[in-house]
């Protein structure tokens, strides 16, 4: 599968973005850097570190809306200005199946 084809499968499954911690995705400083005016809306010190805010249950980049095949979908608005665990997180990687694993029923949970 190409970059591109994983960034759109991703782009309609958002699983692992799902998380009920307040402190899952961690924002170094280049990441806040990246996200330029968006920083201060999409994340938040926790101590004194700073993650992306979560909106329940999810990472409050995520957003969900109908495809056109009319299939829902989950998204993160940010793509290119996600933060590097996000980037480090392969579509395909043991990591990405074990999330799916954990986590594959929450998207349908959540939706709208
Ligand atoms: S990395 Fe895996 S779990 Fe995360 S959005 Fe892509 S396919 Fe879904
Ligand atoms: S920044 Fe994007 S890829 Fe990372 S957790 Fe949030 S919605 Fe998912």
């Amino acid at each position: 599968m190409s970059a591109t084809e994983d960034s759109a499968a991703c782009l309609r499954c958002g699983v692992c973005c799902f998380s009920r911690l307040e402190t899952y995705v961690r924002v170094e400083g280049e990441d806040w850097a990246r996200l330029g005016e968006e920083a201060e809306r999409l994340a938040q010190f926790v101590g004194n570190r700073a993650y992306l805010r979560m909106h329940e249950g999810h990472c409050a980049a995520l957003a969900e809306r109908r495809a056109e095949d009319g299939a829902r979908e989950w998204f993160c608005t940010i793509y290119e200005r996600r933060p590097r665990v996000c980037r480090d997180l392969a579509r395909g990687s043991p990591e990405c199946a074990a999330e799916r694993e954990l986590k594959g029923a929450r998207p349908q949970a959540a939706a709208g």
